[in-house]
C-alpha cells in the first residue's frame, strides 16, 4: 500500500524539508511495527504469484516499471533536488543511474539465475544441478544521499530475481520514496510488490524484525551493525552497503589534468556526500604541489547553491556539524587550508575546501567525512601510497591515475577495497554488471551485477541420479568386500590422483 503525500504536520507524521530553506515540503505517516508487519504479510503473498512467473513475464512487468519511472523523470528530478538538495542536474543523473539498474536487472535475470551444471566428481552417475530460487521477500533499508538510485540498486535486483520487496527510506528523504511507490503500485500487475513503509530509526528496525527472508542495508556502519544484531534474532540474512574513506593514488607519470579533474568531481559531486567520494588523496612528492595547484584551480572556479551550482545544499545540519569538526581538528593539528574552510560554511552550503599537510592523525584523514572535503598528502613512493591507502577499517571505493597501465593495475590490485576505478573516478559505479560493495566496516555482500541479482536467491543444489553403479554409496545394503574396494578407491583415486589427473586433463583440454 503505498503512502500518500500530504502537507499535514501532526505529530504522528514525519516531516520532510527543504535543506536549502528549511521549509516542510511534506509529511509522511510514521508506520508501528503492526504496519511494518502487515506491509511484509501483502508482500509475501506478492511474491508468492510474482516468483512463479516467467522470467519473461517478470522482464515485460520491470521494463513498463522502467518506462514509467522515465515517464516521471521531471518530477522525480525535482522532488530529489527539493528533498535532498543537490543540483537539478545531479538529481536527472540520479534519476537515469536508477533507470540503468531497473533496465540491467530485468535484462540479465534470466541468465544471471539460469541453472548450472557442475561436475559431480567422484558420484560420476549423478547429474549435479545449482539453480537460483527467489526469497521471498526482500526488505531494503536506503540511505538519504541518494535516496532513489541506491536502493533502486537492491529494489531493481530483488525484483527481478522474484521477489516482493518492502522498502523504508531514510526519514530525510521519504517522498521521494513514496512517489516510487505511487508508480510501481500503477504500474505493477501486483499492486504490493513493492511497497514503502515510512518512518524514522523504529520504523527500520520494525522492518528489520519482521518476517522478510532477506534484508539490504545501506546506511552508516554503526547502524548497519544494530540492523545485523536485529535481523540475528530470526537469523534473516543481511546485507549490508556501508560507508567508505576511499583513497586516490596519483603517481608521478599521470595525466595530472585529469588526475586533478576526477578528484575534484570524485570528492564533491553530491557535496561529498557519496559512500565512494574521493576521501583522501595520495601524491607522489614530484607531482604534488602541481596537482594541489590544479585541484585548487578547479574547486575555486565551482559554484555553491543557486540553480546552476555545481554544489549544492547538505542534506542535513548533523552532516554539517561533522564536517566542521572534521576541518577544525584537521587545522588545529597542522592542516593547510588552500581553499575553503570552516568560515566559509553558511548555513547548510560549505564552500569546498582543499587541505594539505593532513596525516592519518586527524579525523578528515580517518573517520567518513561525507562532506566536500579535498584533504590531499604527500607521498615519497608508491608503496608508502599503497600503505596510507590501506592503512583504514573501510574498503569501498578507491582511485587510481597512473602513466602507465600495468603499473595502475596492480596499485588497483593492492588496495583492500570493494572496487577500484582506473584512470578515472567512480566509474565502477556507473557500470551495472560490475558487482558494488565494500569489505571490512564497508560491509558485504554485492548489489549490481549478476552477484547482486543472485544475492536475492537461494542456492538449490539437485543430485540426481542417471543411471546405477554396481556400488551404491548412499546404502547399507554392501557386498561383503566393501571395506576393501573403498580402500582400494582411496588409493586409486587420491593416493594416485586419478581424479585429480582427469581435471587436469579435462583443463587442458578445455583450455
Ligand atoms: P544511517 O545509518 O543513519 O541510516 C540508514 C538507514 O537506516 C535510514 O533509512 C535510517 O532511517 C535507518 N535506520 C536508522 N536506525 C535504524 C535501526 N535501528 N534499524 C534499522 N534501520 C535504521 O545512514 P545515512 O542515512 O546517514 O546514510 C549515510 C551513510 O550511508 C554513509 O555512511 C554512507 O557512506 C552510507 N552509504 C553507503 C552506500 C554503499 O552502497 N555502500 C551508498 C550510500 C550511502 P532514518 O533515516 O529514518 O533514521
Amino acid at each position: 500500500m503505498a503512502t500518500t503525500i500530504s502537507s499535514a504536520t501532526n505529530s504522528e507524521r514525519l516531516q520532510s524539508y527543504d535543506p536549502s530553506t528549511g521549509q516542510v515540503i511534506g509529511s509522511v505517516p510514521i508506520m508501528t511495527a503492526a504496519e511494518v508487519d502487515a506491509a511484509v504479510a501483502r508482500a509475501r503473498i506478492a511474491s508468492q504469484t510474482w516468483s512463479t512467473r516467467s522470467h519473461a513475464a517478470r522482464r515485460e512487468e520491470l521494463t513498463a516499471f522502467r518506462k514509467a519511472i522515465a515517464a516521471h523523470a521531471d518530477e522525480l528530478a525535482e522532488l530529489l533536488h527539493r528533498e535532498n538538495g543537490k543540483p537539478l542536474l545531479e538529481a536527472y543523473v540520479e534519476v537515469m543511474m536508477a533507470l540503468g539498474h531497473v533496465q540491467h536487472a530485468a535484462s540479465h535475470a534470466e541468465a544471471a539465475m539460469a541453472p548450472k551444471k557442475v561436475s559431480s566428481g567422484v558420484l560420476a552417475n549423478f547429474r549435479a544441478t545449482i539453480s537460483y530460487q527467489p526469497l521471498g521477500v526482500v526488505g531494503v533499508i536506503g540511505p538519504w544521499n541518494y535516496p532513489l538510485n541506491t536502493p533502486m540498486g537492491s529494489i531493481a535486483y530483488a525484483l527481478a530475481a522474484g521477489n516482493a520487496v518492502v522498502f523504508k527510506p531514510s526519514e530525510l528523504t521519504p517522498l521521494i520514496a513514496v512517489k516510487l511507490a505511487e508508480i510501481a503500485t500503477k504500474t505493477f500487475g501486483l499492486p504490493d510488490l513493492l511497497q514503502v513503509v515510512t518512518g524514522a530509526g523504529a520504523t527500520g528496525a520494525a522492518l528489520a524484525k519482521s518476517a522478510i527472508d532477506k534484508i539490504a542495508f545501506t546506511g552508516s556502519a554503526g547502524t548497519g551493525k544494530r540492523v545485523m544484531i536485529t535481523a540475528a534474532e530470526r537469523l534473516t540474512p543481511v546485507l549490508l552497503e556501508l560507508g567508505g574513506k576511499d583513497p586516490m593514488i596519483v603517481a608521478e607519470d599521470a595525466d595530472l589534468d585529469k588526475a586533478a579533474e576526477a578528484c575534484v568531481y570524485g570528492a564533491l559531486t553530491n557535496a561529498g556526500q557519496a559512500c565512494v567520494s574521493v576521501e583522501r588523496v595520495y601524491v607522489a612528492d614530484a607531482v604534488h604541489d602541481k596537482f594541489v595547484d590544479k585541484v585548487v584551480e578547479a574547486v575555486r572556479a565551482l559554484k555553491t547553491g543557486g540553480d546552476d551550482g555545481h554544489l549544492g545544499a547538505m542534506t542535513s545540519p548533523a552532516q554539517v556539524a561533522i564536517v566542521k569538526d572534521h576541518l577544525a581538528d584537521a587545522v588545529a593539528k597542522g592542516a593547510k587550508v588552500k581553499t575553503g574552510g570552516i568560515d566559509a560554511i553558511s548555513g547548510s552550503y560549505i564552500q569546498p575546501t582543499v587541505l594539505t599537510e593532513v596525516t592519518h592523525s586527524m579525523k578528515v584523514m580517518s573517520d567518513e567525512t561525507f562532506g566536500p572535503v579535498i584533504p590531499i598528502q604527500r607521498v615519497s613512493s608508491l608503496d608508502e601510497a599503497i600503505k596510507l591507502a590501506n592503512d583504514t577499517s573501510f574498503g569501498l571505493g578507491s582511485t587510481v591515475f597512473a602513466g602507465d597501465a600495468s603499473v595502475a593495475r596492480k596499485l588497483a590490485s593492492r588496495i583492500r577495497a570493494g572496487m577500484t576505478s582506473v584512470n578515472s573516478v567512480m566509474a565502477f559505479a556507473g557500470i551495472p554488471s560490475l558487482p558494488f560493495g565494500g569489505v571490512g566496516d564497508s560491509g558485504f555482500g554485492r548489489v549490481h551485477g549478476d552477484e547482486g541479482i543472485r544475492e536475492f536467491t537461494r542456492v538449490k543444489s539437485t543430485a540426481e541420479q542417471v543411471f546405477p553403479l554396481p556400488m551404491n554409496m548412499m546404502s547399507f545394503n554392501q557386498p561383503k568386500d566393501a571395506t576393501k574396494r573403498i580402500k582400494g578407491m582411496i588409493k586409486t583415486l587420491y593416493g594416485e590422483g586419478i581424479v585429480a589427473k582427469a581435471g587436469d586433463l579435462l583443463r587442458k583440454l578445455r583450455s
